[in-house]
């Protein structure tokens, strides 16, 4: 058994620890923002303060991989999604019309997916985690410790230093601090060789509008999640409780396409498309949301057969984020996450 801790109480963070702990860990996550799980999933939508995920409030989805390794690894989560409202939903209703052989296979039911908002799914996952293991939430991390290396000239990772200056030891540290991670600079104090990064700015902003029907039914799909258009692209999401979101997607250096901004703008928008326009019908429950400066990056640890460094390893979107038009960030996540030992993740324990 070994003492793990796990820095950032995300979706991935709490995820990985809850799996770590069931293997017999001593497992035990810093979450930076201060404020406790709230009472129930509304009130998360409402009021929960998680300035530490930028897209908190933003549409998410959860793709079948999740549902499949939530059956597998984390069944008791999957039934706190349903607990919360979170809805089944099926990737084959979105088939083009053109597919009409519509018969169910055997095996089909691995396009089946559970999926809500993101604040309903990290309301999930933190409620089924805090029962299980301590989840020390208002606990800012800000650099490593070291010891005696393992491997010549590599630095050994033995512990963390916390903004309020305490030093806590484990044997194996987890990066899951998600996009904003800082971990390379801190590898660098303490002498360890920067890991290899390639990132990019995806170059899209997302203007999203959040609703509710008066029914707790959604609009029926007529195309697929994401449409692509000449100028812009849509994305329509399921929620739970009846809610869903719809997003417009802009090139970042489209000028003209920035006044959709204004709800007003929005609306004409979305009204105009003849396969979308059904997706206003329900209240807002939102103003336009925007995001820009996503970046698609992926940090590699190894570095000439060798890694940074020992004792510590990234998981989530600390180690690799993606253009989130496509909804792959939790799934990749949750892939890498069983995969430990391959390589995926960075650097040796
Ligand atoms: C606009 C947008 C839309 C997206 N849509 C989807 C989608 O549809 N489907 C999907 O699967 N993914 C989506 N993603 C990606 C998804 O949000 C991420 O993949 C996911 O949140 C990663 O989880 P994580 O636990 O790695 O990091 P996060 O969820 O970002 O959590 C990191 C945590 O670390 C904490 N932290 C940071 N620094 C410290 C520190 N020094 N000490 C302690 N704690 C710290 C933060 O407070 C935070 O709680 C989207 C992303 C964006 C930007």
């Amino acid at each position: 058994m070994s003492t793990i801790l796990i820095l950032g109480g995300g979706v991935v963070g709490l995820s990985t620890a809850m799996m770590l702990a069931r293997d017999g860990h001593s497992v035990t996550v810093f979450e930076h923002d201060s404020e406790a799980l709230p009472g129930s999933p509304e009130e998360a939508w409402e009021s929960w303060g998680r300035r530490g995920v930028a897209q908190f409030r933003q549409p998410h989805f959860l793709h079948p991989p999740v549902s499949c390794l939530l059956d597998s690894h984390l069944p008791d989560v999957k039934e706190a999604l349903q607990r919360a409202g979170c809805i089944t939903f099926d990737r084959l209703a979105t088939m083009p019309a053109s597919v009409t052989d519509r018969t169910r296979r055997e095996g089909d039911e691995r396009f089946l997916t559970i999926t809500g908002r993101r604040s309903t799914i990290e309301y999930a996952i933190a409620s089924v985690a805090e029962e299980l293991i301590p989840v020390r939430r208002g606990v800012s991390v800000m650099g490593l410790l070291t010891g005696k290396s393992t491997a010549a000239g590599i630095p050994h990772v033995t512990g963390v230093r916390t903004t309020d200056g305490k030093e806590i030891l484990a044997d194996l540290i987890i990066d899951a601090m998600g996009r904003r991670s800082n971990l390379p600079n801190w590898l660098e104090a303490i002498r360890a060789r920067r890991p290899i990064e390639e990132a990019e700015d995806s170059g899209f902003i997302y203007y999203t509008r959040f609703f509710r029907s008066a029914t707790g039914a959604m609009p029926a799909y007529r195309t697929e999640l994401l449409t692509y258009f000449h100028s812009f692209s849509f994305l329509t999401l399921p929620g739970d409780a009846g809610t869903w979101a719809v997003t417009v997607v802009i090139s970042s250096s489209d000028q003209a396409l920035k006044k959709l901004r204004d709800p007003k703008q929005w609306e004409t928008l979305v009204a105009a498309c003849p396969l979308h326009a059904h997706w206003l019908d329900g209240e807002p429950i939102t103003d336009v949301l925007s995001m820009a400066g996503t970046i698609d990056r992926y940090r590699r640890f190894v570095r000439g057969g060798a890694p940074v460094a020992t004792g510590i390893i990234s998981v989530g979107d600390s180690w690799a984020c993606t253009n989130p038009s496509l909804g792959r960030g939790i799934t990749m996540g949750a892939d890498a996450r069983t995969r430990h030992g391959r390589g995926r993740t960075t650097t040796s324990g």
